[in-house]
């Protein structure tokens, strides 16, 4: 067992009671493959699969059917598959300032094809203004990609109001919510997105290597999927099947990081969303006033209503993985410093090259935890 871990950003510890479990039984007692045989394990395991994107299809209230709910290793995969299965040369696309290069490497990548993209600025505290959408907009503009809050400094994106734009302009609109399923509300239906992408392994505490993608029936269409091959459907044609999820899940899927998920959504779901934002909102202020008076430079707005539970530091006169490291050493808490594969972010944070020491808050961070973390921080200016 891990104590003081504040690293839930990069993946949640512990994961959901039950996980490890229902891990185990599937490969132990369990083990087939789905979609390939028609005996009982198999249908066993297939009708597990499509409660977990029944789940997921409930906790996010996306109003398409469960076959929309495509599973995927995570949102780096889904944020990939729309990004390289949508645009075309010639298109342009508006992301944040705030991406993290789950998004900013394909479209990276994309430029090389005559792929174009803006970013909507942000202060320095990693804020937006979605108006500021606006002016960025082109004739050729065909999609919205942003992040629901910032893997840095913890800021949350203005998703509403970003959302009512892209109505209104009718662009659509892709929300990477790694950092957001499970820690905040997201109400797919009333944002009316085109596709949503998490993680598993975050907010919604299941396994790594599991995530899903979801996509409104007419975006899904527009999308060539990233790999085709067996997926044990239309076997008599070596064409890929255009009809959903099979679409987009060739391949023998991860059944038991499925398992996983679908005991995680279990116990998140009857946690609710809202008591874990209050959780991670009364740590995340906590925090920041345990650490108001320090020497250092709070990165992000410096207030819970306005970030998930992920805070950035900046040492200042001292080497922030220095710092990290000695945390670590000296007191047993487990931060996560440096860049956090989020270049953009931190030159717009004004903590590039330098990076931060990020200390991020869980579903089983405890108050006392948080209290050690900031008495762990103030020996290091003894
Ligand atoms: N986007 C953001 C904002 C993230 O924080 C992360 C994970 N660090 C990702 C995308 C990628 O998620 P995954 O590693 O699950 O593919």
């Amino acid at each position: 067992m891990i104590n003081h871990y504040l690293d839930n950003a990069a993946s949640s510890y512990p994961k959901a009671p039950g996980v490890g479990r229902a891990m185990a039984d599937y490969i132990e007692q369990l083990g087939v493959n789905v979609g390939r045989g028609t005996y009982a394990q198999a249908s066993e395991a297939a009708l597990t699969v499509l409660e977990t994107r029944e789940k997921l299809k409930r906790f996010f209230h996306f109003p398409g059917r469960e076959n929309h709910v495509v599973f995927t290793p995570g949102a780096t995969y889904g944020l990939n598959q729309i990004l390289r299965g949508f645009l075309k040369p010639g298109d342009h696309v508006i992301v944040s300032s705030m991406e993290h290069n789950a998004v900013m490497r394909p479209l990276t990548d994309l430029q090389e094809c005559g792929v174009t993209f803006s970013r909507i600025p942000a202060d320095q505290d990693g804020k937006t203004n979605a108006a500021d959408l606006v002016p960025l907009l082109k004739p050729n503009t065909r999609l919205v990609v942003v992040s629901h809050a910032s893997n840095v400094s913890g800021t949350i994106f203005p998703l509403e109001e970003t959302a009512q734009l892209c109505r209104q302009y009718g662009i659509p609109l892709v929300v990477d919510a790694a950092q957001t399923a499970g820690y905040l509300p997201i109400d797919f239906e009333a944002l009316g997105l085109a596709a949503l992408c998490v993680p598993g392994h975050k907010g919604l505490l299941g396994p790594q290597g599991i995530g899903a993608m979801l996509l409104t029936p007419s975006f899904a269409k527009l999308l060539t999927p990233l790999t085709t091959g067996g997926t044990g459907s239309a076997s008599d044609s070596e064409l890929q099947p255009d009809y959903m999820p099979d679409r987009f899940e060739s391949g023998t899927m991860n059944l038991p990081g499925i398992m996983g998920l679908n005991a995680a959504l279990d116990f998140v779901m009857e946690q609710g969303v809202e008591s874990v934002r209050a959780h991670t909102k009364m740590l995340t202020q906590q925090f920041l006033e345990g650490v108001r008076r320090l020497p250092v430079r709070i990165v992000g707005p410096n207030d819970p209503e306005q970030q998930v539970g992920v805070v950035s530091l900046d040492f200042c006169d001292l080497d922030n993985a220095e710092v990290a490291f000695r945390l670590e050493q000296e007191s047993g808490i487990i931060t996560r410093c440096g860049l956090h594969c989020a270049p953009n972010a931190h030159k717009t944070l004004q903590t590039f090259p330098q990076g931060t020491v990020r200390f991020s808050f869980g579903h089983a961070t405890t108050e006392e935890e948080v209290a050690y973390a900031i008495r762990g921080i103030n020996k290091i200016f003894d």
